[in-house]
């Protein structure tokens, strides 16, 4: 069994669809997993939001936009005006849950996950039925039945062994050797559905690799490979034939944008190699991710965008911090805040986190808990791996740099961001 994840840049309309069909080829004994079709997991964000605000005009309208975006990518692959079944039932679901839910903001982690995980069961059903359609054989996958999920939100983490059993069970014995399941969802204990945390699906799909002992992992994408950087960034980039899995759980902690940081985990546990592949060209070799590699010889340069600078004291000026690190840690994991870089002092612990609809929240409780707590906005963190000096002078200097923490290989700078306005 092999594991192809396609994201949603690749299948954001019927030729994307078209190729990965193309890209599947002869292939069989395939597990696909993919992601929502083009930018509707924000669309869906989106009608949340509406639903959120009491907007439900605005909740619709968008809803309206996805159907007909998904309708002309249907129309085209099949030719002509087409309806399928199960795509229709989804979007009457969506509709419904849209225009009469009853939303309660207690419970908002959970109606997110409920709108959002409408994109994957609708790219998953329609790739589904036109593969059968073009003469492959598959089974569409429920994930939010095959993977368990722990109780929580927004941002679960699978029980693989909870899992396991329940998707072996959805494809050991079957007739069909092509599987398609969706990415970025699962099922918690209580059956609600939940999301594993934006750009999800790399983990969906490395977590489906460890429990059917796939022989490999392939994520095609619309890059070449990896990259030592952001080319939209840093002009220059090159691409890199190798890493070893630890480089690029750092790198994706970091905040390149490889591949879900939660991903290596499942395929290290079961060394199984992880190749990114270019989308646009199957010839190309792109990107091999195992346990061990050649070693990268150019520096890898990693922004992280949209950061928060909290600086945290105690209000009595007490010298002993660390003896609240404790209470500090649990209370930012209450508020799911995700920290990137730590730097402490005397009095003061500092954390570049990435900026969510939490940090208010968390800086509210900081303040309550008896925490002076400021908080910088629009931060970007830059690492910087293989620094050179000429890198280092060019960006651990300067005045809009915060804080810069350096070891023998790596370089990571907190600096204002210069852009405006941070897109998501
Ligand atoms: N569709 C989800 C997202 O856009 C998950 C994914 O693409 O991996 O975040
Ligand atoms: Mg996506």
């Amino acid at each position: 069994m092999k594991v192809y994840k396609f994201g949603g840049a690749s299948v954001r309309n019927a030729d994307g669809v078209r190729n990965l069909l193309k890209i599947i080829g002869d292939e069989r004994d395939l597990f696909i997993v993919v992601s929502a079709m083009g930018k509707t997991t924000n669309a869906l964000e989106r009608v949340f939001a509406g639903l959120q605000r009491g907007d439900r005009t605005g909740a619709l309208e968008e809803v309206a936009a996805l159907r007909a975006y998904h309708a002309a990518i249907v129309d085209d692959l099949w030719h002509g005006p087409t309806q399928l079944e199960r795509v229709e039932a989804f979007f009457a679901e969506l509709e419904q849950t849209a225009a009469e839910g009853v939303y309660r903001e207690e419970d908002a982690e959970l109606w997110y996950d409920r709108i959002v995980a409408f994109g994957e069961l609708i790219s998953t059903s329609i790739i589904s039925e036109y593969l059968a359609y073009a003469g492959v054989p598959n089974r569409w996958v429920d994930m939010r039945r095959a993977l368990v999920t722990e109780q929580r939100h927004k941002d679960a983490e699978v029980d693989l062994a909870a899992s396991a059993p329940r998707l072996r069970a959805e494809v050991e014995g079957r007739p069909e050797r092509v599987f398609v399941g969706q990415g970025f969802i699962g099922g918690a204990p209580d059956g609600t559905t939940t999301t594993l945390g934006r750009e999800g699906s790399d983990y969906s799909a490395a977590v489906a690799a460890n429990i059917l002992g796939a022989e490999s992992m392939a994520v095609w994408k619309d890059v070449d490979g990896v990259l030592n950087a952001d080319p939209k960034i840093f002009p220059d980039a090159v691409q890199i034939a190798e890493l070893n899995y630890l480089d690029t759980i750092e790198l994706a902690y970091s905040g390149a944008q490889i591949i879900h940081p939660r991903t290596i985990k499942p395929l290290q546990n079961s060394n199984i190699p992880l190749y990114v592949r270019p989308f646009g060209d199957k010839r190309k070799p792109g990107t091999v991710i195992r346990g061990v590699s050649a070693p990268v010889d150019v520096p890898i340069l990693i922004l992280k965008k949209d950061q928060v600078l909290l600086t945290i004291r105690s209000r009595d000026f007490s010298f002993v911090l660390e003896e609240k690190f404790a209470a500090i840690f649990s209370l930012l994991e209450r508020y799911r805040i995700k920290t990137n870089l730590i730097h402490n002092s005397a009095v003061n612990l500092s954390l570049c986190i990435d900026d969510s609809w939490h940090v208010d929240q968390a800086v509210a409780a900081l303040r309550e808990e008896g925490f002076d707590v400021m908080k910088i906005e629009r931060m970007e963190l830059l690492t910087v791996r293989g620094y050179t000096d000429e890198l280092w002078q060019r960006y651990a200097s300067g005045s809009r740099v915060f804080i810069r923490q350096a070891t023998q290989s790596t370089v990571r700078i907190v600096r204002k961001a210069e852009a405006p306005e941070q897109s998501k």
